[in-house]
Formats: structure tokens, C-alpha cells, sequence
């Protein structure tokens, strides 16, 4: 029984929850999708079973010698059962007549990439779209603003991309060594871009043709320079009764900073239909809050003591305005520590910590912790790979996260799934984001959807990792070498036995 299942899980990632061979191979490839009340009694009473969102992309296929029925109880179920037929069609093997039944662990299979640091645009996004269905991933998170960059068209505020969607210089380095200049895109050396809401809404489209939901960050208070510089009427006001238009955060003492974000989202939630709205929330320095007199007068009407209180006043203003659209924030881990609505879902990425406490608290959280989720963050020895960031972040390493570390069994269901975060400091182009995605994303996708119940190898995924790695060449992905891969990434290894942290250098 082991070596079929070796055999047909070479072909599949993210591997099935059963399956089993009945036979030789599928001559005739003849597809029947039955969906809804025309799927039979035994997958409909083994689809109620399992939580409503796994019911949605549950499916069985039944591959007989003359044809291929494929059950599910909604479209979705449907495509992802297609996605599973795809992907052993693109293997080249021959289709063994096989029974498979198979539903998702998590109800959140992300993908963030950045467009703020590099903007690599709709063609890209599309084409990582692709890829995103083929692994079943389902939710793609765009960050689409940040320091480096404002990359979305807003019409009531069209100053935002004609001031700061391009820049003078072509990766983030050359920007910062350059002393962070921004241009007009007819600027010789002018490097940048922006999505139009033409762009966004045909993304969009795109993606939920694929059962993908899109989420747009937009990024507030800190990581907002770039507001600041097209907006100084807004900026905090320093010691000397100056403007700080260079500053890092924006100013929530000055209510123009929130008709500015309230008309932005206004013209986001236009375009992204779904539930959830990113709000950022992390890393602000608010060092300029402390002597801004408008942050001043804003701690004093609210009776604040501490900058920490501006933070959690921005942050939840912002969560109950789209709350009152009916929508949900979702912000870094950093706004659980200044007060929060209970619906605003946080995500984990100074570590697990922020996610297992969220839990505890009773809100629902996204784990992508920078221990194990970070695809910034080199894949192998710094001597072979092109600059990248942090701690070795091998295929082996993300393999063997478990989201659920340390979180007790009724905290469980607050953890809607896990993503991987691609930020793009260091990425400059389409092609070198997709050799940092593949094959580190597929990791997440058998963790994000097979059940724990599987053996998990990490040699026995290895080896279908790399066949889909191929097959991912052929469509025309940019990949990490495998067969250049060290020993001491194989292995996964990045401490040593004293705990201390092996930097990949050696
Ligand atoms: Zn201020």
C-alpha cells in the first residue's frame, strides 16, 4: 500500500486526505461533475460531517476505466477537484484508476506579496493566480502600500500615485542609497508603477473565477512616509512648529489623516468585494506623536497617558469604520496589544506568540509567523543565493511548521489558516519573486490543506516536490534549483544542538 501511495502522491501536493488505486490505467478521460443534490448519498453524508467551510471545497473523484466522475457539493468543490485531475494530468504519468476523496484542513491558505517595495504587476499576479489554484490556495493578499511605494489608483485622491508610485531607483537599495527620492512617472529613471481600479477589478475577477479571495492591505499608521510626502498638509508637527513630511507614521491627531483613510477605503471596498480589509498596524515608531501638538491634543481629549493609546485609537476607528460596512479588519499582530473590536482578525508574524495569545482572546487569527513563513528570508546557504534576508528558511523548515504549536485544542478553531508572506525589500523582479515562492509555497499548501493525520516525511516530500517543481518549469516558473540544494538545508537544519543559531553562511 505505501509504495502506491508513494506513487500517486509524486504527483500531488497538497496530498489528498484518502486514496486509494482500484485498478490499472484510466484509458479514457471522459469527465462527469456531479455537484449539489446530483452527488450520491455516501459523499453528501461524508461532506456533512466536516466544518462548512471544508463542505464548500470537499470533492471525490472516482477515476474508473472508461470515465472520471468527480463529486462535490458546490462549484468550488468542484474546481478543486478539477485542480487535483490537472495536476496529475501535467505529472506526464498515466492516470491509475483511483478513488480519491479530499476536503481542506484550513478554512485560510495564503499568499502575501508585496507590490510596494517592487511592483511587478497584473501579468505577475495573474500568473502566481495560476499557480495559487493548481496548490489550492485560496486566499492571495496584496500589500499595496507601503514607504516605497503607493500602488493603487484612488480617484478622489489621485496625488497618491502621481507623487508616490515612482521612484528614483530601480531596486529598494539603490532607492534608499539615493536618499528616498520620488518622481513623476515621466521622470527620466523614473522606476514604479500602480495597479488602476480597471487592474484591481479585473484581478479580482480572475482570481474568484478560481475560488481565490483577494485581500488589499492598506498599510496605517507606520510604514506611511510616502503619505506623508504627498500629503505634508497631514503630517505631525514637530518641536518647532514645523511640517514632518520625511516622518514614518501617520498623524492621528489630525482628523484630515482620517477623511484621507476613510476615503481610501471607501474606493476599497469598492473594489475588493470580499469580507476582509488588511489595515496594517505594524511597526509604527510613534516617536513624532510625542511631541506633535495635534497628537497632544488628541491624547488629551481622549485622556491618554502613553503614545501606545494613539495606535489603538487609529487602528480601531479604522476597524469600526469598515465594520460599519459591513466589513472585517485584519491587521499585523501588533494591534492586539492596544485594543481591538473582537471581530478584527490578526495576523501572526513577530513569531506564533501574537497568534496563540489572539486565540486565547478569542479572536480569529492568520499564523505566518517570520520563523517559518517568510519567503524574504534565504532558502539555503548565503553562499549560493542571491541577497536575501534572515534566519535559513529551508523547504525542509517550512515543511515542518505546525500552526497549531502550543495552541490548546479549544483555541483551535480560532486559527483560520496560515499564509506565507513574500515582502519584496530584496526582490526585485517578477522572476526572482517566483524563484523565492517555488517550491517554498508548496510547503504551505500541504500544510494549509492535508490533515496531520498523513505521514509527514519530509522526504517523501521532498521527492514530490521536486517532480511538481518540474512541472513548474515547464509552465514557465522561475524555481529554486532542488538539485543544488545543500545538505544542510535537506536536512533542515538552522540551530545547533545547543540552541544556538547557525546563520547560513556556514
Ligand atoms: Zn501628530
Amino acid at each position: 500500500m505505501k509504495s502506491f501511495l508513494l506513487f500517486i502522491f509524486l504527483q500531488i501536493i497538497p496530498a489528498p486526505v484518502e486514496f486509494a488505486e482500484t485498478g490499472k490505467d484510466c484509458q479514457v478521460h471522459s469527465v462527469r461533475v456531479a455537484t449539489g443534490r446530483r452527488a450520491s448519498r455516501g459523499f453528501r453524508t461524508m461532506a456533512a460531517s466536516l466544518p462548512a467551510f471544508a463542505q464548500k471545497e470537499a470533492y471525490s473523484i472516482d477515476v474508473g476505466k472508461k470515465r472520471i466522475r468527480i463529486e462535490a457539493l458546490t462549484e468550488e468543490g468542484a474546481f478543486r477537484a478539477q485542480q487535483t485531475l490537472r495536476m496529475m494530468e501535467l505529472s506526464g504519468q498515466p492516470i491509475h484508476c483511483c478513488k480519491i476523496t479530499d476536503y481542506p484542513r484550513f478554512e485560510h491558505r495564503g499568499l502575501m506579496i508585496d507590490e510596494s517595495r517592487s511592483f511587478k504587476g497584473k501579468e505577475f499576479i495573474m500568473k502566481q493566480i495560476d499557480a495559487m489554484a493548481l496548490l489550492k490556495l485560496n486566499v492571495l493578499h496584496l500589500h499595496l502600500t507601503d514607504a516605497a511605494g503607493w500602488r493603487i489608483e484612488i480617484k478622489s485622491h489621485p496625488e497618491l500615485t502621481q507623487k508616490a508610485a515612482w521612484r528614483i531607483g530601480r531596486t529598494y537599495a539603490e532607492w534608499e542609497k539615493n536618499g528616498y527620492p520620488f518622481c513623476t512617472e515621466d521622470a527620466p529613471q523614473a522606476y514604479g508603477g500602480y495597479y488602476t481600479q480597471d487592474d484591481l477589478r479585473e484581478i479580482v475577477e480572475y482570481a474568484a473565477r478560481r475560488f481565490i479571495k483577494v485581500i488589499p492591505e492598506i498599510e496605517m499608521p507606520g510604514h506611511s512616509m510616502e503619505v506623508n510626502r504627498t500629503c505634508p498638509e497631514l503630517a505631525c508637527i514637530d518641536s518647532t512648529g514645523r511640517r514632518r513630511n520625511w516622518a514614518w507614521d501617520l498623524c492621528p491627531g489630525n482628523e484630515g489623516t482620517f477623511r484621507l483613510l476613510e476615503d481610501v477605503l471607501d474606493e476599497v471596498m469598492d473594489i475588493f468585494p470580499g469580507k476582509y480589509i488588511h489595515i496594517g498596524g505594524d511597526e509604527a515608531v510613534m516617536k513624532d506623536w510625542r511631541e506633535c501638538v495635534n497628537c497632544k491634543a488628541r491624547m488629551e481629549a481622549e485622556g491618554y497617558s502613553d503614545v501606545h493609546q494613539l495606535q489603538g485609537y487609529l487602528v480601531r476607528r479604522m476597524a469600526n469604520y469598515l465594520q460599519e460596512h459591513g466589513r472585517t479588519a485584519v491587521g499585523w499582530d501588533e494591534i492586539l496589544e492596544t485594543g481591538v473590536p473582537q471581530d478584527a482578525v490578526i495576523q501572526s508574524w513577530r513569531g506564533s506568540s501574537g497568534g496563540r495569545k489572539a486565540a486565547a482572546a478569542g479572536h480569529k487569527v492568520i499564523m505566518s509567523p517570520n520563523t517559518h513563513c517568510y519567503f524574504d528570508y534565504y532558502q539555503d546557504l548565503i553562499r549560493k543565493e542571491p541577497l536575501a534576508t534572515g534566519e535559513l528558511t529551508s523547504l525542509h523548515w517550512v515543511y515542518t511548521y505546525n500552526p497549531l504549536e502550543g495552541i490548546s485544542e479549544e483555541d483551535a478553531s480560532c486559527i483560520l489558516g496560515l499564509q506565507a508572506n513574500l515582502w519584496c525589500e530584496k526582490v526585485p523582479t517578477p522572476e526572482h519573486a517566483e524563484y523565492m515562492l517555488y517550491p517554498r509555497l508548496f510547503a504551505i499548501a500541504e500544510t494549509a490543506w492535508s490533515p496531520t493525520s498523513l505521514q509527514r516525511d519530509p522526504v517523501e516530500f521532498r521527492a514530490r516536490a521536486r517532480a511538481l517543481l518540474e512541472v513548474f518549469r515547464t509552465l514557465g516558473y522561475n524555481t529554486f534549483d532542488m538539485d543544488s540544494e545543500s545538505d544542510f538545508a535537506i536536512e533542515g537544519k538552522r540551530r545547533t544542538r545547543t540552541g544556538e543559531i547557525i546563520y547560513p553562511a556556514f
